[in-house]
């Protein structure tokens, strides 16, 4: 199965274009969408997930009109989105209970079952009788996991899953997300690089609305091969580099900028050559696009 995504293109009332001529082919696996805060990520993940809609375009999974043939894209799809709002003082048990009642899952004995199956999945089954509003940031995550895989999804989206967990948090996440991503289409939109690093296998990096990269992550660092160059200066000569350098990230280490720099060549005294990573790749891909 696949997810076509064709020219793709939403204006907001207030004249933000949020999505200028998005296309995407994105298989069966994890697939990461890499932009900042604004890029345009959740508006295309709400379109996929049939809450709004697009100006333009097409979205196609398989054979299904996924713009157009909205109830049908419901029932294959899992959404954990953003913000999931305000989660009531009731047990993770209770409450999935409920969504699966939501999906249509009627016999009492079969959700029990799927409840008590999805708990132990996402390592809830311990706290199931904890309220969902008393859980940590990592645990609220994996329970919004467990209601999106009610219904056995095809179509999975998590919009920004890891932003505010803790390291411990996010590994277990990552773990719990790997497991899923085998043979349904995971869409992971993350501002985090380490987020697609560690999951994706192919992805797209995403800036004021347009698609500015799309393919494997591995491809995407093996094209700056011997073009990174890292120096270590001093916080008052950042400017001078900024002007004269092609900079395309800067943090500090032990209190000193190090600064990594796109270059052909070396680009001057004192520079050593770094293994380029996929943080280059998504700041050199975004610097070159806002020129574009
Ligand atoms: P991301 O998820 O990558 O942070 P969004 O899709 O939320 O990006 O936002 C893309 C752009 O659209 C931003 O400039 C944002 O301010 C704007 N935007 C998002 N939702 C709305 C809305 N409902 N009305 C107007 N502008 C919006």
């Amino acid at each position: 199965m696949q997810l076509t995504i064709q020219n793709l293109s939403k204006t907001y009332a207030n004249g933000v274009k949020a999505l200028d001529n998005v296309s995407l082919t994105i298989p069966t696996g994890m697939y990461g969408l890499l932009g900042q805060n604004g890029a345009g990520k959740s508006t295309l993940m709400r379109t996929l997930a049939t809450l709004q809609d697009a100006d333009s375009g097409s979205a196609q999974l398989a054979n299904i009109d996924v713009l157009k043939d909205k109830e049908t894209v419901r029932r294959m799809l899992g959404y954990l989105p953003q913000e999931f709002g305000v989660y009531p003082k009731v047990s993770s048990t209770d409450l999935l209970d409920h969504f699966a009642i939501l999906k249509g899952i009627t016999n009492g004995r079969e959700r029990k079952e799927l409840v008590e199956a999805l708990l132990h999945r996402v390592n809830l089954y311990e706290h199931r009788k904890k309220a969902v509003s008393s859980y940590s940031g990592g645990m609220k995550q994996r329970f919004g996991i467990a209601q999106a895989l009610i219904g056995d999804p095809k179509l999975i989206i998590v919009d920004e899953p890891t932003a505010g967990l803790d390291p411990g948090e996010r590994n277990r996440f990552y773990n719990l997300l790997s497991e899923i991503g085998e043979n349904v289409i995971v869409i992971l939109s993350t501002h985090i690089v380490q987020d697609v690093m560690e999951l994706c296998n192919n992805m797209a990096i995403i800036h004021q609305g347009r698609v500015l990269y799309g393919g494997s992550p591995q491809a995407a660092v093996k094209s700056l091969d011997g073009k990174i160059w890292a120096k270590s200066i001093s916080k008052a000569d950042l400017p001078t580099y900024q002007q004269t350098h092609t900079v395309i990230s800067n943090k500090l280490v032990a209190g000193k900028p190090l600064i990594h720099v796109l270059s052909e060549g070396r680009p001057s005294d004192g520079f050593e050559q770094a293994s380029p990573d996929l943080e280059d790749v998504f700041f050199s891909t975004i610097n070159a696009g806002a020129h574009v």
